[in-house]
């Protein structure tokens, strides 16, 4: 059964006076970070940005579970943005694993005052599902790394202050040479092409970076040396059950559009609603909702009892990100030619599930974690 603690049940209800305030039309897109900041920084008011940083380094100390359940409300209201907060709550999951307590004092306190933004990058050209081909090279000097190498896809390009950087100190030896640096955004040498995409999350900002011989000092390594790999997975682990709840509350968005408009909508006389053919459709999505949300639940209880998770936590993503792809698909049909209109919301929310796929593993990445456990 799916129940509520009397303070998660406060929670939801202050997620929703914040989006109240909030006040971003489904169509604003970002194109230099400028939305994406401010929206951020209101976000950031409430701290959610440091759900899950402990409360002695000012975070909001919220259990996964309490965290998942924020999540998939705040993307009810709007899953434009939830990438742009989503990528800096995986880096502070990562400086949780790895960092040292001085790193964490720094990192932890920076991310949860709301001053600094993280972006992540790990995918390259050729380094995408496999990550075993990362070729940005961290060469070590006297008193400092120097990193090189080009980052395809980062979300909060523009914005962020701090990269966290997965670079191999030997691109010969493969994932065992992998390490993630922390990377000061404003150091010469680092360039972010911002324009690179245009297709979805229209209140977060995705571009590509590039790093020409920028010198970091030694002391920005995460984690023991060759540990980037693990520190990766791991952190996917914990974030993909956060997706599945933010993918769990745009579907619900979907599923409310449209059992909306198929109730308003007649055709031969009746409501849409009224042919089984739909109504059977919606009653399948909302099934599939529940579902994805006992699943997501699960994988994030299974973090805070200490469990095994990673299985569920694959689980949970893989059938939620399909599930809201399925719903905005369904919704598009039924509104017909209204559905396709420039300020269509579920046609943003179905570009945004194509992206949600993809992201933190794709569909079939989720299947290899999940067969490599059966
Ligand atoms: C909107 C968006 C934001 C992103 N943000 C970031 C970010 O902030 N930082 C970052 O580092 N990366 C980011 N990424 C990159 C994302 O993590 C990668 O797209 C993902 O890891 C897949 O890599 P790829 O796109 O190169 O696809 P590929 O790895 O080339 O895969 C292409 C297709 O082949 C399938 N496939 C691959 N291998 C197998 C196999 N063995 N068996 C079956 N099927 C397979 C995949 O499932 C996929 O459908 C982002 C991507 C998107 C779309």
């Amino acid at each position: 059964m799916i129940r509520r603690t009397e303070s998660q049940k406060e929670e939801l209800l202050r997620v929703r006076d914040f989006v109240s305030r909030l006040g971003f039309a489904a169509s604003d897109r970002d194109g230099d970070g400028a939305i994406t900041r401010r929206l951020y920084n209101e976000h950031a008011a409430e701290k959610y940005q440091a759900m899950l940083i402990p409360r002695d380094h000012g975070g909001r100390g919220d259990d996964y579970l309490t965290a998942g359940i924020i999540c998939e409300e705040l993307s009810y209201y709007g899953i434009g943005f939830m990438p742009a907060l989503l990528t800096t709550v995986h880096c502070a999951e990562l400086i949780k694993i790895a960092a040292t307590e001085k790193q964490r004092d720094v990192y932890l306190d920076a991310i949860a005052d709301g001053k600094k933004v993280f972006g992540f990058c790990l995918t390259e050209e050729a380094a995408g599902s496999d990550i075993s081909g990362i070729t940005c090279e961290a060469r070590e000097s006297d008193d400092s790394y120097i990193i090189s190498g080009e980052k395809s896809v980062v979300i909060n390009s523009a914005i962020a202050d701090y990269f966290i950087v997965i670079a191999s100190t030997n691109p010969a030896a493969g994932r065992a040479a992998l390490n993630a640096f922390v990377v000061d955004a404003s150091l010469p040498g680092v360039d972010c092409d911002n324009s690179r995409f245009d297709f979805g999350f229209n209140q977060s900002v995705i571009g590509s970076v590039r790093f020409r011989d920028v010198h970091i000092p030694k002391e920005n390594i995460l984690g023991e040396n060759g540990s980037g790999y693990f520190l990766v997975m791991e952190t996917f682990d914990k974030g993909r059950p956060l997706v599945a709840a933010a993918c769990t509350g745009a579907a619900r968005r979907a599923l409310d559009i449209t059992a909306a408009y198929t109730k308003g909508r007649s055709q031969f006389g009746k409501e849409l609603f009224s042919f089984q053919g739909v109504s059977f459709r919606l009653a399948d999505i909302a099934t599939r909702i529940r579902a994805a949300k006992l699943l997501y639940r699960d994988a994030l209880s299974r973090i805070d009892e200490g469990a095994e998770f990673s299985m569920e936590a694959s689980m949970a993503k893989l059938y939620a990100s399909e599930t809201l792809r399925d719903a905005a698909e369904f919704g598009l049909e039924m509104l017909g030619y209204r559905g396709f209109s420039g300020d269509s919301e579920l046609r943003k929310i179905f570009n945004d599930a194509q992206l949600l796929i993809s992201i933190d593993g794709s569909s079939n990445v989720q299947r290899m974690v999940i067969a490599s456990q059966l």
